[in-house]
């Protein structure tokens, strides 16, 4: 019987990575060096109080699920174990 793909989930805590997490990404991008079909991005947080010219606040957020091949790299890779791949 034929189903849908199976989709990949792939989450970043950012209470460890990110605005509320002790690792700007800026000043790492690991996962994102080891992700060869890119499908990780690295994009500016804004809010009203924010600066859009200066932006305070990073994140990695997944765009492109579809394209990841499930290596684990970015996970293995990441110290502060801010990713999960399912
Ligand atoms: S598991 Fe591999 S392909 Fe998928 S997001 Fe992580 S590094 Fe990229
Ligand atoms: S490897 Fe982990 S700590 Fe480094 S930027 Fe990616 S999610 Fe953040």
């Amino acid at each position: 019987m034929l189903g849908l793909p199976e989709k990949i989930r792939i989450e970043v805590d950012y209470e460890k990575c990110g605005e509320r997490g002790k690792v700007d990404p800026r000043e790492c991008c690991r996962c994102l060096r080891v992700c060869d079909p890119a499908v990780l991005i690295m994009h500016e947080t804004l809010s009203v109080e924010q600066d859009p010219i200066d932006p305070q606040y990073w994140r990695i957020t997944p765009v492109w699920n579809s394209l990841c091949t499930k290596c684990m790299k970015c996970v293995e890779v990441c110290p502060e174990g801010a990713i999960r791949v399912f």
